[in-house]
């Protein structure tokens, strides 16, 4: 039988929702709603400097006003840390990771010569077996090969990947072998996010063979450009949805227009409700190339949803 479909939204919350969160969220809701699937939350929040209690509440309740619900409990990636480190050790008894105690000067000693050597980090520990230190991953030789529905095939040479740290010397797990656990713990089955996480793709997928488990479909959304075409700043409209709701946007239409934004469907219409949307949106849909924010857009596709309303 078929794995249910699940897809989740897993913000840091180190800020507010922005739209590029926002947009993101709700092309897993709307796939998810789609294919009949489960839309799950996770807040990453195992950065405890970064992380604060505000910027989690700023961004349930950015998803609450957007009318994006999610199913079952608000997974809290801090609470899973024992789990992680359990993960983190069966790969070392496995002797698919290893201890390597190098850090300060010596670690970057250790970086500069395999640059020098024309790949990435190896520990000089990478053989042996050390009792303390870090636990890193095994980088395997030969190639990572992932199939994204966005960016099709994606190849790298593994010797352009670091052994990273999977458990760092004080016993914290690192954001790399987080998600991979938790989304497949999760049961997840799609993960959609920002294109800024693609090479991390690449990185997890080697976690997921060493574990053995499914690797999840991958789609990595192109990230929202400014009316200019540059990186998307404040100036340009990078704020927090709660900016858009005190200018008068009103969710269904923010909903809409942050789902048109990079997604196409058939002769192009602007106007969908949600069944439209969860009708027929599919992730080879996403287009491949970054969106631009359109105001004039944004203005026209709310006014829309203004006059349907009234
Ligand atoms: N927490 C990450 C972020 O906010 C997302 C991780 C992921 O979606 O895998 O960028």
């Amino acid at each position: 039988m078929n794995k249910p479909i699940r897809t989740r939204f897993a913000p840091s919350p180190t800020g507010f929702l922005h739209i590029g969160g926002a947009r993101t969220a709700l092309f897993n809701y709307y796939f998810s709603k789609h294919v009949g699937g489960e839309f799950h939350l996770r807040i990453e929040d195992t950065d405890k400097a970064r992380s604060t209690p505000e910027a989690t509440q700023a961004i349930l309740d950015g998803l609450a006003w957007l009318g994006v619900q999610h199913e079952g409990d608000i997974v809290y990636q801090s609470k899973n840390a024992d789990t992680h480190v359990n993960v983190a050790q069966d790969l070392l008894d496995k002797g698919l990771a290893y201890r390597c105690p190098l850090d300060g000067n010596e670690l970057d000693e250790a970086r500069d010569a395999c640059r020098e050597a024309g790949h990435a980090f190896r520990s000089p520990y990478r053989d042996k077996t050390h009792a303390n230190g870090a636990i890193r991953f095994r980088v395997p030789d030969g190639q990572t090969i992932i199939y994204d529905h966005i960016a099709g095939e994606v190849t790298w040479e593994n010797d352009q990947f670091d052994d990273l740290v999977l458990l760092r010397a004080d016993g914290t797990p690192t954001y790399m072998l987080a998600v991979v656990v938790d989304d497949h713990n999760m049961g997840i089955t799609h993960v959609v996010r920002g294109d800024d996480h693609l090479i991390n793709a690449g990185r997890q997928q080697q976690l997921y063979d060493a574990l053995g488990w499914d690797i999840p479909d991958w789609a990595h959304v192109p990230l929202i450009h400014g009316p200019d075409g540059k990186k998307l700043s404040k100036r340009h409209g990078a704020l927090g949805v709660e900016a858009y709701r005190d200018m008068g946007y009103l969710p269904g239409g923010l909903r809409n227009y942050l789902v048109k934004l990079g997604w196409s469907h058939g002769d192009d219409e602007l106007f969908f409700t949600d069944k439209d949307i969860a009708d027929v949106f599919s992730l080879d849909g996403i287009n491949s190339s970054p969106a631009r924010l359109d105001f004039d857009k944004m203005d026209f596709i709310n006014g829309q949803h203004m006059a349907r309303e009234s």
